[in-house]
């Protein structure tokens, strides 16, 4: 596993930090390592970029709580088609996203009429969000799950760029293909020159002078496609898996948005999940629990015989060790049991000659817990509770 990237302490804050103290402290490294103050350092604009990743995580209450949990690898769902946006956000992302941050210090952002870097834009397509019903065998197995889904696809005609065939976009004569042109400003520290996007090609470097019928030049068309879903094992209810790529198609070739696939657990008929650990309660007749007996109890996907000992006490747990759930990080991080709580059925009608067989052991003293058998039962009680 790669090594943990510790999101407080790129931002220097507390894990108990607030919201508040959060956007305070990334403003303070976000000001410091910016590429205005820092232009051509590469570790100042590494250590941007990270903070900022760092922040995206933070600031969203639910992702802060993944993070919290499971690192970073909770995040994008345990080596699922890729990742999270680690790296995979460039400086515009972070001027689009959170330029009002910067704007009150007197930095652009994208589009803001400051800096462009980075060369021409690219769009994003736009995310998408699904929900997912898994079943205890698909969510101990994994499972693999295709979906008919109505979303921007690549145009078939023009396979994205946009131009009618036989044509290609052309370089931008305005910006030469760099996206952005060079302005000069009058300020109260004299002229200065900043970068725009350039406003013929609009960021892009390129322009389409014969446009694709189908999809206007735009390069997407609204379609279906069949998307297909890895789930790892051991997911819960509630956790949220970013898939990267496979959401809307952007527009002139730009990159593809993410689905975010959020889980939803269908409850067993008859085990219970606790984190890793399936829970049954497995109900015996007092002869079965006086006499013993051999008995079968549901497994994730089958069924499994175990013995019940003479004088096995309602409230005693047996643990089929291994048959649980596997953990969502993986192997190396063992699998849960399936805990198999005993109860006993008290019968609750008995013929008047069965009362009198129960009668004639009122009084016997193998009815009744000497003080060590009380002791006994009263320790596996409490170890039920510290458990
Ligand atoms: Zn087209
Ligand atoms: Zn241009």
């Amino acid at each position: 596993m790669a090594e943990e990237k510790d999101y407080y302490k790129i931002l220097g804050v507390e894990r108990n930090a607030t919201a508040d103290e959060i956007k305070r402290a990334y403003k303070k490294v976000a000001i410091k390592y910016h590429p205005d103050r820092n232009p051509g350092d590469k570790e100042a604009e590494e250590k941007f970029k990270l903070a900022a990743e760092a922040y995206d995580v933070l600031r969203d209450p639910d992702k802060r709580a993944r993070y919290d949990q499971f690192g970073a690898e909770g995040l994008n769902g345990a080596g699922f088609g890729g990742g999270f946006n680690a790296g995979g956000m460039d400086l515009n992302d972070i001027f689009r996203n959170f330029g009002d941050i910067f704007s009150e210090f007197g930095f652009g952002g994208f589009g803001g009429g400051g800096r462009h870097s980075g060369g021409p834009r690219k769009f994003k397509g736009a995310d998408m969000r699904m929900k997912i019903r898994l079943n205890l065998s698909e969510i101990a197995n994994g499972a693999t799950k295709k979906f008919k889904v109505k979303k921007s696809i690549t145009c078939p005609d023009c396979h994205g760029n946009g131009c009618q065939s036989g044509h290609q976009p052309e370089t931008c004569s305005k910006c030469h293909g760099a996206g952005y042109v060079m302005q000069t400003q009058r300020s109260i520290f004299g002229m200065v020159q900043t970068q725009a996007p350039c406003p013929d090609c609009h960021g892009e470097g390129v322009v389409i002078k014969h446009k694709c019928a189908k999809c206007h030049g735009e390069g997407i068309v609204q379609g279906e496609d069949i998307v297909e879903i890895n789930i790892p094992a051991g997911v819960q209810e509630g956790m949220v898996l970013n898939v990267q790529g496979k959401g809307n198609a952007a527009p002139h070739a730009g990159i593809p948005g993410d689905i975010q696939v959020i889980i939803q657990e269908e409850p067993h008929p008859e085990l219970i999940r606790d984190e890793n650990d399936l829970i049954y309660n497995l109900l015996l007749t007092l002869p079965q629990a006086v006499l013993g007996d051999t008995v079968e109890v549901p497994t994730i996907d089958g069924k499994a015989r175990i013995k019940i000992e003479p004088g096995t006490q309602p409230g005693t747990a047996l643990r089929l060790r291994g048959k649980g759930l596997p953990s969502v990080q993986g192997y190396g991080y063992g699998k849960g049991d399936i805990v198999v709580n005993i109860s006993v059925y008290i019968p609750e009608k008995l013929s008047s000659e069965q009362k009198r067989h129960i009668e004639a052991l009122k009084e016997t003293s193998e009815v009744k817990p000497n003080e060590g058998v009380k002791s006994k039962i009263f320790k596996s009680f409490r170890n039920y509770f510290n458990r």
